[in-house]
């Protein structure tokens, strides 16, 4: 397995024209050390390289592809939208459905805004929590990552985390002074900055469940705690769940959890593997948004229709599926606790985290995640590159998808 020389001459040509060989940091590998996977194509919960090596996927374009890759319905839906214009830059119907889809699954998503990213999506929602509050500072919480807007690269997770910059050149003092950052879960810490900053504080923006330093579970309590304290000092509570939205159920982790927050920021699943954002919550705040209200925010590409039409026939597809969430939970746990045991058995100081269908490796030295890392691929199982990044199982594994990679990761962890 994994002879790998035309993803080395092809890696090499990609670094001659893509900084680092790339278009997103962690792409590079550079944790974990040796070229990165050039992927020629994906079906189901497989991916391929150009040496003709098949791996079981559990990156997923990190978390978009729930469905797996290049799934039927949405593939020939995709097809069908294409030969009908690329892009119109007008209101177009299919943005109408996915806005219902979105609606009918998260009720407090009674209005939405489609962008063409996470990051514009939380940057969006950022600017018209303070347009809408009339106040500046946010509140954001150590290690989480909310996309590359400038005042957000604060104690960011992902590809910050992986490469150790604590902050990013580039990004002047002044845009990061009103973001305040807090430790996920001290009450006491965040009641002191209300009481300090309170009616100072725009918004309260939190990833419901951790996924971009490594998986952190959800802390349900503190969730209720900081809805209390934001509309205590009316201050709105954004929920970024460009990761957890559609990952856990037929909608938002928020809304099942009995958290409502002001507004929502969504991506990755509901673009169906194409490149989406969306920001949405009560029709008070959102039509503050220009063209209805004053705080701006546009774009050449917003609602795609082709875009739209992935999101559409994904939703529709997991609108059905509600025993299949069961099954990818269950899969990420078969495989969560198969590796702890099989670690523990090796005497190899490991810690999976869990939360749903998603998981993260945390060794003790890193050193071995990166021999585990690389014995990986030779065996054609492709995970995160990084301790930091999120793993996910997807509606396409099968179960034997799942026992081989058990079986692999035994003999990968026993060599160690
Ligand atoms: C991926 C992610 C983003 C950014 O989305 P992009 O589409 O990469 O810009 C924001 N927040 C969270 C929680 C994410 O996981």
């Amino acid at each position: 397995m994994a002879k790998r020389t035309i993803n080395s001459k092809l890696f090499s040509e990609a670094q001659k024209y893509l900084v680092g060989g790339v278009n997103s940091p962690v792409r590079a590998f550079n944790y974990v050390g040796g070229d990165p996977l050039i992927i020629k194509r994906g079906h189901g919960s497989k991916v391929y390289d150009h040496d003709g090596n098949e791996y079981i996927d559990y990156v997923l374009s990190w978390g978009s592809l729930i469905l797996g890759h290049a799934f039927p319905d949405v593939v020939n839906a995709v097809k069908a939208a294409a030969c009908d214009g690329l892009s119109f830059g007008t209101t177009n119907i299919k943005e109408v459905e996915l806005a219902k889809l979105i609606h009918k699954a998260i009720p407090f998503v009674e209005k939405i805004r489609f962008v063409n990213s996470g990051t514009e999506a939380v940057m969006s929602a950022v600017r018209l929590a303070r347009g809408h509050t009339g106040r500046d500072k946010i509140v954001k919480f150590e290690n989480s990552y909310h996309g590359h807007a400038d005042y957000l690269l604060v104690s960011g997770g992902s590809g910050l985390a992986t490469l150790n910059i604590p902050q990013s050149p580039g990004v002047p003092r002044s845009f990061i002074k009103d973001t305040m950052v807090l430790p996920y879960g001290d009450f006491r810490k965040l009641e002191e900055a209300f009481e300090l900053h309170g009616r100072e504080i725009a918004a309260v923006l939190v990833e419901p469940v951790g996924g971009n330093y490594g998986v952190m579970p959800p802390d349900t309590g503190f969730l209720r705690h900081l809805r209390k304290i934001t509309d205590r000092y009316s201050a709105l509570l954004i929920a970024d769940e460009v990761i957890t939205g559609f990952r856990f159920s037929f909608g938002s982790f928020m809304h099942r959890s009995g958290v409502l927050p002001d507004l929502i920021c969504l991506g990755k699943i509901i673009g169906g593997g194409l490149p989406i954002g969306a920001y949405g919550g009560g029709g008070k705040i959102m039509n503050k948004l220009a063209p209805l209200g004053k705080v701006y925010q546009a774009s050449t590409f917003s609602g795609n229709p082709v875009v739209m039409q992935a999101g559409i026939s994904t939703l529709k597809v997991l609108a059905l599926s509600g025993g299949r969430y069961r099954q990818i939970e269950r899969f990420a746990e078969l495989l969560s606790s198969a590796i702890e045991r099989a670690a523990r058995s090796c005497n190899i100081d490991l810690k999976v985290s869990r939360f749903g269908s998603m998981f993260s490796l945390k060794f003790e030295r890193k050193d071995d995640f990166k021999k585990f890392y690389r014995g990986l691929l030779r065996s054609g199982v492709y995970f995160a590159p990084s301790e930091f990044e999120s793993n996910f199982v997807s509606f396409a594994h099968t179960k034997k998808d799942i026992d081989d990679t058990i079986n692999l990761i035994r003999v990968i962890l026993a060599k160690i």
